[in-house]
């Protein structure tokens, strides 16, 4: 009699089994091949395409999402009326669009431009125009800050209550 030797128990036994334990081919014998997955020749074809679909649809949801945000970002970023926002800031802070222009290191016609709504003030504009007037030209950014805010006061106002109370 001839004795094979399962590759996971050692034992010497008259016939094998060829298995796949987790994702390892054996040859085993017929009690530990209960562990495994019996190997066929269907299996990789079957197993194959799948990780394949998953991987590109998961692809897919990666390349759209952060496209979706930043689309999303872009039209909410920029308050609407932000030329209005400006003007006003600006005439309250008493400057001239030339003074405001030179303060934040760029041309008149520009800044008149945006104060009309005719142009979008880049990124580095928006900020130096947030910084210099004080104002808040993203949409997006005084909704979370109230947001927070209004979440802290009903907390402390829920606080007060449960204090007096006891
Ligand atoms: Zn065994």
């Amino acid at each position: 009699m001839i004795f094979m030797i399962c590759e996971m128990c050692g034992k010497d036994v008259t016939f094998l089994r060829k298995v796949t334990i987790e994702g390892v081919a054996l040859e085993v014998c017929s009690e530990c091949a209960k562990f495994g997955v019996e190997a066929k020749k269907e299996a990789p074809k079957e197993v194959g395409p799948k990780p394949i679909i998953a991987q590109r649809l998961e692809q897919r949801e990666k390349r759209g999402r952060p496209r979706d945000v930043l689309e999303k970002g872009e039209k909410e970023d920029l308050v609407e009326d932000f030329g209005a926002l400006i003007r006003t800031a600006r005439e309250h802070a008493g400057m001239t669009q030339k003074e405001l222009a030179m303060k934040i290191n760029e041309r008149v016609t520009i800044l008149s431009k945006i104060e009309s709504n005719q142009m979008r003030p880049d990124e580095k504009v928006i900020s130096k125009l947030q910084r210099e007037l004080g104002i808040v030209l993203k949409e997006n950014v005084p909704d979370v800050v109230a947001a927070k805010e209004s979440a802290r006061a009903s907390l402390t106002l829920a606080d007060h209550i449960k204090m007096r109370k006891e």
